[in-house]
């Protein structure tokens, strides 16, 4: 028997099909050549310089609502939609984050609540990338609680009048449509609300430290009046909202895999590489149990997200297998990335190499989407039947 690659030690890609194989390696070759040489830039100056470009090239890629059928989006499985994720958040977490953002939150809420009309007016645009999407469910008072939301939709004759304000938007200063969910009398509704009508206005967040190559804003909404057709008819309730929300996730248990393995590498490639006390670090058993921990995490990480992945693609994935692949690929990425700086020693702490940008990023990846805290209750609840949320 070969002995085991160290880059697949457990042969998880070994159980792809030829054609999951080639969507993996394709967008592995773009996140090389388009993405990994310019991302350490965009984190250091905090921001995407050309988001209209990059979403073009996402979009000529065919990962923006991959994973969608008709108006333009590819219909492929869930498998290669997870593979695109993990090759683009090994990269980095904040280029994943715009895919996810377009793909699995904007295009999906249009697809599941719009009527025919929206999907046919917005979907085939948001997947060429030539239309920004965002998705705005959180506000300043309202996180892990979206049901607490104040964001305000009432009928005005036969027009709908938003008033609110959402927090941690990504994308929300380079969107065109922004997705906004909004408490109505018949409860919680989402709207199509084009950035450029009177009352809207995006704030960039400023001093982050974390998923600095992704845009992130406040959304204000002052008197926003929009006609009836800008409300997603079949949204109803906050399960709309989670609902894409699920979707998303289901992405982000792949590129936490992606940004484990990534860190993993470059510290093999380091230890193996830097010498103390005459020899390669590689060779101190401390290292090596390191690394042997990092193994362990990455392959971890990576079976789970493809029986999820397998799951899913069999219509036998519940939104608790999500939330157990989000909360443990996460945990893992973030081990595995912590690991991998110390290994480092003091170049782990510069943008020369990924693994502290990789660190900082997880810390938004465990935060956004449900907390590692509510993935948590999510998961007691389903085993034991009683929910802790309150
Ligand atoms: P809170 O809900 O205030 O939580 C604070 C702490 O309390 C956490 O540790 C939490 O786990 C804990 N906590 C809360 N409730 C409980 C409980 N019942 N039991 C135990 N612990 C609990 N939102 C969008 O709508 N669209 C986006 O595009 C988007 N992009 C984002 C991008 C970035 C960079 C970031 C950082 C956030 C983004 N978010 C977005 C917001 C994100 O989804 C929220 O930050 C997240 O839901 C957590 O809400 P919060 O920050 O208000 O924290």
């Amino acid at each position: 028997v070969a002995a085991p690659d160290p880059d697949d030690f457990l042969e998880v890609d070994g159980s792809l099909s030829p054609e999951e194989r080639d969507i993996r390696d394709t967008v592995r070759e773009f996140s090389a050549r388009e993405l990994a040489p310019n991302v350490a830039d965009w984190f250091d100056a905090g921001t995407i310089p050309d988001p209209r470009g990059l979403a073009k090239s996402f979009g000529d890629l065919g990962v923006f609502g991959m994973h969608l059928d008709g108006y333009g989006c590819a219909g492929a499985s869930a498998v290669s939609y997870g593979l695109a994720c993990r090759e683009l958040e090994a990269v980095d977490s904040g280029l994943r984050s715009f895919v996810s953002v377009q793909g699995s939150l904007a295009m999906t809420a249009i697809h599941k609540f719009g009527s025919e009309e929206q999907k046919n007016t917005w979907l085939p645009r948001m997947a060429a990338g030539e239309v920004i999407g965002c998705f705005g469910l959180t506000e300043p008072d309202s996180g892990s609680d979206p049901g607490s939301m104040r964001t305000r939709a009432r009928r005005d004759g036969a027009d709908w009048v938003l008033d609110g304000t959402k927090m941690w938007i990504t994308n929300g200063s380079v969107a065109d449509v922004a997705v906004v969910w909004a408490a109505t009398e018949e409860g919680v509704r989402g709207f199509l609300v084009p950035t450029d009508t009177p009352g809207f206005t995006a704030n960039v967040i400023h001093k982050k430290l974390s998923l600095r190559a992704s845009v992130t804003s406040e959304l204000v909404l002052d008197g926003v009046r929009l006609p009836d057709s800008a409300l997603l008819p079949g949204s109803n309730g906050l399960g709309s909202p989670l609902s894409c929300l699920t979707e998303a996730r289901y992405g982000i248990v792949w590129g936490a895999a992606g940004a484990a393995r990534a860190c993993y590498r470059a510290a093999l490639d380091y230890a193996g590489t830097r010498e103390q006390f005459g020899r390669a670090i590689s060779g101190f058993q401390l290292t090596q149990s390191k690394l042997a921990d990092m193994l362990i995490d990455v392959n971890h990480a990576a079976l789970t997200a493809l029986q999820i992945g397998r799951l899913k693609d069999a219509g036998r994935c519940h939104h608790t297998h999500v939330s157990f692949g989000k909360l443990s690929c996460v945990a893992a990425a973030q081990r595995v990335a912590s690991e991998a700086r110390s290994i480092h020693g003091a170049n782990g702490i510069t943008l020369e190499y990924p693994v502290l940008r990789h660190m900082l990023n997880l810390e938004t990846v465990a935060t956004y989407e449900g907390t590692a805290e509510i993935h948590a209750l999510s998961l007691g609840q389903a085993v034991t039947g009683v929910s802790a949320f309150r």
